[in-house]
Order: structure tokens, then C-alpha cells, then sequence
């Protein structure tokens, strides 16, 4: 058995409860898991109100890390007592034991530990794919300005030491000064506080009025028109989330007015999608956490018992960096 955080209809944090479920034998590609920590992610949230639907009851949650307990047949890349991290479907992270599929599970390298594990991998997975396989028709080359929204939540602060390791001027947005601060010290190369400025003015202003490359836009409908107009021509719109809710319908006929503009909707899920993408990526991620260019900053902890107030928290804005739930 194991305790889990489920939810039996869609609502608000108070829908989540700890049960106990029952936790069975590895299957063919499945692996069992024993959680020492669970990442917390703004995709919870968008599972828990029902935005994203899931088949009901679930337990939610895409990412942790822990010691590998059991492998079904056909698992070659882990063993029973490998130390592990995954993001990755379907959801069920928030418990202490689980199965599930082995693709998207990676060993853990020794100098990482399991909470950090557990905090980066779906934040860290995403930053990457977002800097280093997400690319305008121009290209993107080190000294190129990009804008990037709530960057200092989790998947933010990871985006932004790690475009400045890239050699990219990243234009980080954010609702308070402090979190700007926050921005700044992780290598943003300027910070917006998008409640007191108007982002594409001084988004016009920072680039001598030429615009940035790409934009990538997790906040969606709040800020989607205003980043359109911080492209220049043939820039490239990356939405990869709705933290304001989803981006309203649009004529494409806006993206021509507007400079002949590429828009993309991107999931982590179709990155990860195999084994050789997803440990690929991982590598990647192990390599920048591990050389120190990108630190993960555990900035919330939470017990498990308490995951209905880390909901709250993270809706209501008051989180940076990354959260885990304890176990
Ligand atoms: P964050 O830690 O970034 O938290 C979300 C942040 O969004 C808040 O802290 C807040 O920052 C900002 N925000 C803006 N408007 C709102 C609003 N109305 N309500 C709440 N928050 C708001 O979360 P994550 O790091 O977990 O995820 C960041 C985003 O990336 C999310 O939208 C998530 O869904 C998306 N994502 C998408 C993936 C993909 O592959 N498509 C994968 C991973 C994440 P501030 O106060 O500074 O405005």
C-alpha cells in the first residue's frame, strides 16, 4: 500500500486528499519507485481544476525521485536500488510508492540529491528543449535578446542561468520587484515587473526598438497580445503554458500585421516522448546542474500532509523557483 494525493472531481486545493492505495507488481517497460521527494508543477494545477482532464479518481503529480524497488521485463537501463528521477505521464507522483513506466525514469548521478532530483527534472527538461531545440527560422545565436515570462518561477530561473550560460540576453518578466531581483541574480540580462511596466514598451526600449527572437510565453492569456508586440519580423511565438488561463482564439491574419510571425504550442511530452530523447535531454540537464552553470533553487518545501496549502501558494504567486512535497 501507499498513501497518495487524489482527486475525485475537479475543483479547488480542497479536493485533494491522502488515501491509501494499493501498489501492485511492475509490468512488461514498468518500473516500481519508492519517493524520498515529488516535484510540484504549475501542470498539477491545471490537472487538479480540471483544465487538463484526467480520468477520475487520480492521483496527480508528474515528477519525483527516488530508489528504484522493483523492474519489470524488458527494463534494461535500471536495476532494483538505483537512486532515480522522472517527469513524465501519466501523472501519479504524489505518493510514496508507485508504478510506472521505466521510459521516462533516468538514473540519478551521484552528486545530485533526491530532493533536487525530484524539484528539476520536469522544470529542467522543459528549460531545455524550450533554449536548445525551440528555434526561430533566423536562428538564435549567443548575444540575441529573448523575453521570457514568469522567469522567476521554477521553469524560470532554471531558463534563465541557463540561456545566460548559452550566451543569450534574456529578458525575464515578473510580478514583483523582488522576483525581478530574483531574475537578475540568476542571469537575466534585464527584469520587467509586468504589474507596474508595460513589457513591450521597455521590451522595445531594451532592443533599440528592433524586438526579440523569440518570445516564450507560460502565462498565456494575460500576456499574449503584448508579446506579439515584442517580436521583430519572422520572430518566433513559443506558448508553453496558461498560468492566466488559455490564450484566447486568434486570426492568423494578426501574425502577418505583425511581422510575418511563427507560433508554436509546446509540450515537454512530445520531447520525451522515447527513451533515447528523454536521457538524451536528461544528460543534458545532469551536465549544466552538475558543472554549477545552473543551480536549482529548492525555495519551497512542503510535507505531503500539507500539499493542499502548496497548491495555494503556488496559485496565489507566492513561490519562486522550485517546490517539492516531502515524504
Ligand atoms: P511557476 O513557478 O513559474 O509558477 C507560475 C508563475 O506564473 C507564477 O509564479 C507567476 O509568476 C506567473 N503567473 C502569471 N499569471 C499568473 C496567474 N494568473 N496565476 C498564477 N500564476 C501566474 O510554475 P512552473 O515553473 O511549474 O511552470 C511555469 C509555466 O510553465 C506554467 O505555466 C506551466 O504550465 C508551464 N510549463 C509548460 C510545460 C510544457 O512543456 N508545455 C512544461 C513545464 C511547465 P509572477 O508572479 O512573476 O507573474
Amino acid at each position: 500500500m501507499s498513501l497518495a494525493v487524489q482527486i475525485r472531481q475537479p475543483g479547488g486545493p480542497e479536493q485533494l486528499q491522502i488515501v491509501d492505495v494499493p501498489v501492485g507488481e511492475p509490468g512488461p517497460g514498468e518500473v516500481r519507485i519508492r519517493h524520498h521527494a515529488v516535484g510540484l508543477n504549475f501542470i498539477d494545477v491545471y490537472h487538479r481544476t480540471g483544465l487538463y482532464p484526467l480520468p477520475l479518481p487520480a492521483t496527480i503529480g508528474m515528477e519525483g525521485a527516488g530508489v528504484v524497488e522493483a523492474v519489470g521485463p524488458g527494463v534494461a537501463h535500471l536495476a532494483v536500488g538505483d537512486r532515480a528521477a522522472y517527469a513524465g505521464q501519466p501523472p501519479g507522483s504524489y505518493c510514496e510508492r508507485r508504478v510506472m513506466p521505466a521510459q521516462c525514469v533516468c538514473k540519478l548521478p551521484d552528486g545530485i540529491g533526491f530532493e533536487t532530483g525530484a524539484a528539476m527534472m520536469l522544470k529542467g527538461l522543459t528549460a531545455q528543449y524550450l533554449l536548445k531545440k525551440v528555434r526561430p527560422v533566423e536562428g538564435l545565436e549567443p548575444g540575441d535578446h529573448v523575453l521570457f515570462h514568469a522567469a522567476a518561477g521554477g521553469v524560470g530561473l532554471i531558463a534563465c542561468q541557463w540561456a545566460s550560460h548559452l550566451g543569450l540576453q534574456l529578458i525575464g518578466t515578473a510580478g514583483t520587484d523582488a522576483k525581478c531581483q530574483r531574475a537578475l541574480a540568476n542571469g537575466a540580462a534585464h527584469a520587467i515587473n509586468y504589474h507596474t511596466e508595460d513589457f513591450a514598451a521597455r521590451v522595445r526600449e531594451i532592443t533599440g526598438d528592433k524586438g526579440v527572437k523569440v518570445v516564450y510565453d507560460s502565462v498565456g492569456k494575460d500576456t499574449w497580445d503584448k508579446s506579439l508586440d515584442c517580436l521583430r519580423p519572422f520572430g518566433l511565438m513559443a506558448s508553453f503554458g496558461n498560468a492566466s488561463g488559455p490564450v484566447p482564439p486568434f486570426s492568423p491574419a494578426i501574425l502577418g500585421a505583425k511581422g510575418s510571425l511563427y507560433v508554436t504550442r509546446q509540450t515537454l511530452f512530445t520531447h520525451i516522448a522515447t527513451r533515447e530523447s528523454t536521457q538524451a535531454m536528461a544528460d543534458d540537464l545532469f551536465a549544466v546542474v552538475l558543472s554549477g552553470a545552473v543551480k536549482i533553487h529548492l525555495d519551497q518545501r512542503y510535507p505531503l500532509a500539507e500539499v493542499q496549502q502548496a497548491h495555494r501558494d503556488l496559485e496565489a504567486r507566492k513561490t519562486t523557483g522550485c517546490t517539492i512535497l516531502t515524504l
